[in-house]
C-alpha cells in the first residue's frame, strides 16, 4: 500500500507539516534518520543532565489573544492549544559593539525606539523611515537577493546603526556572508525586534514531546533510526524513496526538509555542487550558582562583536571569536534558577578546517578545548568571572552538526540558495525547512506548514 504523504526528517519542520496534514490525512509517515526527533533543534545527555542543542530563544512572541500574529496562526493550523504550552519571555537582551555603542531590546519595541533615541539621536527620522518601508515590503514574494544592507544604509544613512540592527538577526537567521537578504531582513526584524523572544517554561524535549503525542493522536507515524538514500522518480514524479536498510516505501506525494543540495543528493548520483556555507561552534557552561556573582541578572541574550568592522563570515581560522551570541537559559520571566545555571556562547566557524582536523580525534579534541578556553575569556571579557564556578562544559562544532543532522559542511542556516516556493520541478516533491527560506523554530514550523498548504494537502 501506498502512503499518502512521506515526510523526510523529523527536525520542526517536518514534525508541523506532518500535523498539519494528519489532522485530515492520518496516515502521514516520518522517516528520521537518527535516533531522536528535533534536528537541529534536540537535546542530549551528559552526567544525567540534559543539554538542549539548538535552542537559545524562539522568536516571533505573541500573547495568545492576538490572533493574526505567526505564532498564534501556527497554533491554530496545528490545531494545539497556546494553554498547554506555557511560555516565558525574555527580560531584555542586547547588541554591544565593544569600545564602541550597545543598544537594548526587549519584547517591548519601545525600549529599541528609545535607547535609538538616546544613542543614535541623529538617525530617530530615519529609523521610522525604516519602519515604514518594511511595513510597506511583502516579505513572502518571492524575489531575487537584494542585499539589505545597502538599503539599510541607504535609509539610515549610520553604518554603526546598520550593522549592529543586523548583527543579531544574522546570527539568527543569515546564510549570506557579511549580509542578509532584503526579504529576510523583514522577516527577522519583526519576529526579533518587533515580536521577541521567548522560550518554553520546560526543556525543548517537553516541547517536541508534546508535538510528537499531538502527531500521533492523529494517528501519524514516526520511524526513527531510517535513513532515506534514495528518492525513487521518473519524469518528474516521485514514486518512493529507499531506505539504507533496503527497503523501499512507496508514496503519493514527498516532502523533504533536509535541505535542497541534500535532497538533489538523493535524487541525482551527479548532485549540483553546493554553494558556500556558514558553520559555527556553540560552548555550553554549566556553571554553579553563588551568592554575589556579577553574572547579569537580567540580560537574556548578548550579541557581541569587538572589531572594528562587524564580520560576519566563513573564518579563515577555525573560529572567529571577534563576535558572537551568549545566552542566558535561565534569564527568562518565569524560569526559576537551580543549583546550576547555564551559559552558552556561539561562534561563526570554519568547517572545512574543523573537518580536516576530525579525523585525528585527539588533535580535534585539543583544538576544541582550547577554542573553548578562548571563548571563556572572551564571554568573561563581557559579562564577568564564571570560569571558577564551571562544573561541565560541553562544545560542539560544524562537524557534530554534520554527524547529527546530515547538513551538508554542518551549515546550521543551510544553502545560501532558497527556494522560496518549495517547487524543486517535481510534481509531487517538495521542499519545506532550512532551505525554503524560513529559519529558527517558528520560521522552520511555519515552513512545513506553509508548504503542505500550498502542494500537497489538495491533493491528498
Ligand atoms: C546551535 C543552534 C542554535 C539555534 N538556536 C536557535 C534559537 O535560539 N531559536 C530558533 O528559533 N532557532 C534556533 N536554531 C535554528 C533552528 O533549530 C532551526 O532553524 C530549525 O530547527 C530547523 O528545522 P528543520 O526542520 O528545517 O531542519 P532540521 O532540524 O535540520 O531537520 C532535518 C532532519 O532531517 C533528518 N535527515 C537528514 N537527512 C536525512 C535522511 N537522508 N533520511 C532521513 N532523515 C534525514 C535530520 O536528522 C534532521 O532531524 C538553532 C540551531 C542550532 C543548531
Amino acid at each position: 500500500m501506498k502512503t499518502p504523504l512521506l515526510v523526510i526528517g523529523g527536525g520542526l519542520s517536518g514534525l508541523a507539516a506532518a500535523v498539519r496534514v494528519a489532522r485530515f490525512v492520518p496516515d502521514v509517515l516520518i522517516l528520521e534518520k537518527h535516533s531522536r526527533i528535533g534536528g537541529l533543534n534536540s537535546y542530549f545527555y551528559r552526567n544525567k543532565t540534559l543539554y538542549e542543542t539548538g535552542l537559545h530563544a524562539i522568536t516571533n512572541y505573541a500573547p495568545a489573544g492576538e490572533k493574526t500574529a505567526p505564532l498564534n496562526r501556527l497554533f491554530r493550523q496545528l490545531k494545539l492549544k497556546r494553554s498547554d504550552f506555557p511560555f516565558c519571555q525574555q527580560y531584555q537582551s542586547e547588541v554591544i559593539f565593544l569600545h564602541c555603542e550597545s543598544l537594548s531590546f526587549s519584547n517591548d519595541f519601545q525600549l529599541l525606539e528609545s535607547q535609538i533615541h538616546q544613542k543614535f539621536p541623529q538617525c530617530v527620522d530615519n529609523f521610522q523611515k525604516l519602519l515604514r518601508f518594511l511595513n510597506s515590503l511583502d516579505p513572502f514574494s518571492p524575489a531575487p537577493f537584494c542585499s539589505a544592507k545597502k538599503k539599510l544604509i541607504e535609509i539610515l544613512g549610520d553604518s554603526l546603526l546598520s550593522e549592529m540592527l543586523l548583527c543579531p538577526l544574522m546570527f539568527y537567521g543569515s546564510s549570506h556572508e557579511n549580509d542578509m537578504d532584503l526579504n529576510q531582513f523583514a522577516i527577522m526584524f519583526q519576529a526579533i525586534y518587533q515580536q521577541g523572544m521567548f522560550r518554553p517554561l520546560g526543556t525543548i524535549k517537553n516541547f517536541l514531546d508534546q508535538l510528537i503525542d499531538h502527531y500521533q493522536s492523529f494517528g501519524g507515524k514516526i520511524r526513527k533510526n531510517t535513513e532515506v538514500i534514495r528518492i525513487l522518480h521518473k519524469d518528474r514524479a516521485v514514486s518512493g524513496v529507499e531506505l539504507a536498510s533496503g527497503e523501499i516505501i512507496e508514496c503519493d506525494q514527498l516532502l523533504s526538509t533536509i535541505g535542497s543540495d541534500e535532497t538533489g543528493k538523493l535524487l541525482s548520483d551527479e548532485p549540483a555542487s553546493p554553494k558556500a556555507r556558514l558553520g559555527f561552534t556553540e560552548t555550553i557552561y554549566q556553571v554553579k550558582e553563588v551568592k554575589g556573582n556579577q553574572l547579569p541578572q537580567e540580560k537574556t541574550i548578548i550579541f557581541y562583536n569587538s572589531s572594528e568592522q562587524f564580520g560576519y563570515k566563513n573564518p579563515d581560522d577555525f573560529v572567529d571569536h571577534s563576535s558572537g551570541v551568549i545566552c542566558f537559559p535561565s534569564n527568562f520571566h518565569g524560569i526559576k534558577k537551580g543549583e546550576f545555571i547555564e551559559i552558552r556562547a556561539t561562534h561563526l566557524a570554519n568547517y572545512a578546517k574543523w573537518k580536516n582536523i576530525s579525523s585525528d580525534k585527539n588533535e580535534y579534541a585539543i583544538l576544541k578545548a582550547a577554542s573553548s578556553c578562548k571563548t571563556l575569556t572572551c564571554v568573561e571579557n563581557i559579562v564577568g568571572n564564571f570560569s571558577s564556578n564551571v562544573v561541565y562544559q560541553n562544545s560542539f562544532t560544524p562537524v557534530t552538526i554534520e554527524r547529527y543532522t546530515s547538513k551538508i559542511d554542518g551549515a546550521i542556516y543551510g544553502s545560501p540558495v532558497k527556494v522560496k516556493d518549495g517547487d524543486i520541478g517535481f510534481n509531487n516533491l517538495f521542499l519545506a525547512g532550512t532551505d525554503q527560506g524560513f529559519l529558527g523554530i517558528v520560521g522552520s514550523m511555519l515552513s512545513g506548514v506553509s508548504i503542505v498548504n500550498q502542494h500537497v494537502l489538495s491533493k491528498l
